[in-house]
């Protein structure tokens, strides 16, 4: 599919560049200008970014992080359990996933939580079938408890059902827009990438997601567009074939 929105004749709006995509975003993005957890105004203002997105018909699936309220990595590091803090990693994740699902809802958007781990009384188990029936109704789906297992992050998760869900590409939402050289916000004279390769990323330590993701991506050649969801309207400028973002992968 090309990088551009589809022409049209004059005067019809123009078509989406892609019709099922993954949005992936860190829980770091919900908790605003506090150092720790849900910001709600924050949550809404990303929510009707989604919405923006919605209403052109794209078929949307998410995956939030749950960073913003614990990360294994930390836990472990104060003495607990690797995978113990991870479960509480993932069901920060499943936290966040019913912010956005309230946030979303509250401004007319169908949507369905799904986690990869069950847990009925809070929202669906993960079956691939039911999901992508989901997605084929317009209800947007965010997929939380990561992949369900410890040693992964969500970054991987998004990869992953992004490849189950025939999603056509990954839309990492950050706060710079797209790839650099080096740290934009530490250094002036850092340059951003219009493309790049997965191998570039892996060599270089881009840092565009952990390795694991990138690899799974690159596997199944699958896109990551890395922009910024700070810019308001950026994520439906996209899809409209505008605005600036870095492509990794082919
Ligand atoms: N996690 C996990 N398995 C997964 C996904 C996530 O164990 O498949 C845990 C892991 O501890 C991770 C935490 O959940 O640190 C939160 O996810 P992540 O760090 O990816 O969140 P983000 O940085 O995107 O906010």
């Amino acid at each position: 599919m090309s990088d551009q929105a589809q022409t049209t004749a004059e005067g019809e709006t123009p078509q989406p560049t892609y019709k099922r995509v993954m949005l992936k975003i860190s829980g770091e993005a919900l908790m605003g200008d506090q150092g720790f957890g849900l910001n709600p105004p924050t949550v809404e203002r990303i929510a009707r970014e989604v919405k923006t997105v919605h209403d052109m018909g794209v078929e949307i699936c998410m995956v939030i992080g749950g960073g913003n309220i614990f990360r294994g990595l930390q836990g472990s590091a104060q003495g607990m359990e690797r995978t113990t803090a991870d479960y509480m990693g993932m069901l920060a994740t499943v936290m966040n996933a019913l912010a956005m699902q309230s946030a979303l809802e509250g401004i007319g958007v169908y949507t369905r939580v799904i986690s990869a781990i069950p847990m009925d009384q809070v929202c669906e188990p993960y079956i691939r079938r039911r999901a992508v029936r989901h997605l084929e109704k317009k209800r947007v789906c965010i997929f939380a408890a990561g992949t369900g297992n410890p040693y992964f992050t969500t970054d991987t998760a998004a990869t992953l059902r992004a490849n189950e869900m025939a999603c056509e590409a990954i839309f990492k939402g950050t706060k710079v827009d797209g790839v650099y050289d080096k740290d934009p916000v530490k250094n002036d004279d850092a340059v951003r990438y219009d493309t790049v390769s997965y191998d570039d990323v892996l060599a270089k330590r881009l840092g565009v997601m952990d390795a694991s993701a990138i690899a799974l991506a690159r596997d199944n050649n699958l896109p990551i567009i890395v922009f910024s969801l700070d810019e308001p309207g950026g994520f439906r400028g996209i899809l409209d074939g505008q605005g600036t973002y870095t492509r990794v992968g082919g």
